[in-house]
């Protein structure tokens, strides 16, 4: 693949300042709510705060890529003495758990860096914590060309994989036929 010129857009976080508010899921699920900030349900952000309060662990994991597989095996880590649990850790979204699906529909959900137009200063989470737990960063980097893939296409490779190509199809063609 050809490697190009980009800005990579990321965003740091001190884990350590984090003290799970939340506030950074609640102003993610307004902000790509449609219309905009008509709700505001952390089930459907892309950010989600791992808290064990009896742990005194809190930090926030971004949602990642789709993955239509579930992994076989489990890792768990320690870290600083406190135990993190199999899938803490794990950006993604994948069938073996509820985590960054969006809730009425189980489709993927994953951190667009809040891409709009006209652009944001920063991202949406960054912006509203004020514990300074999250950085956003942006710099120039070269890079493998990549494909863009919208959410759209994810969801129905989701759907796809879930119900089967067939049926995707199938329904598709009758709600054009319904129009
Ligand atoms: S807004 Fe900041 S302090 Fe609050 S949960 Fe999110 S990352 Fe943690
Ligand atoms: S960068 Fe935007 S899309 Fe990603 S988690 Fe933060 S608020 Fe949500």
């Amino acid at each position: 693949m050809a490697k190009i010129k980009k800005i990579v857009k990321s965003i740091k976080i001190d884990a350590d300042k984090c003290n799970g508010c939340r506030a950074c899921e609640v102003a993610c699920a307004g902000f790509h709510a449609t219309p905009k900030y008509s709700i505001c349900n952390p089930a459907r952000a892309r950010i989600k705060v791992v808290t064990y309060r009896r742990k005194d662990i809190w930090f926030p994991v971004f949602a990642g890529e789709y993955t239509p597989a579930g992994c076989v095996g489990r890792d768990s880590y320690i870290i600083d003495g406190k135990e993190y649990a199999d899938c803490d850790l794990c950006r993604a979204s994948c069938p073996t758990r509820d985590r960054f699906k969006e809730p009425d529909s189980g489709l993927p959900l994953r951190c667009d860096m809040c891409e709009s137009d006209p652009p944001l200063p920063e991202p949406m989470c960054v912006s509203i914590c004020i514990n300074n737990v999250l950085t956003y960063v942006e710099k120039e980097e070269e890079v493998e060309e990549e494909e863009n893939v919208s959410d759209m296409e994810i969801g129905l490779r989701a759907l796809a994989n879930t119900h089967g190509m067939d049926k995707l199809l199938e329904t598709v063609a009758r709600m054009i036929e319904k129009d």
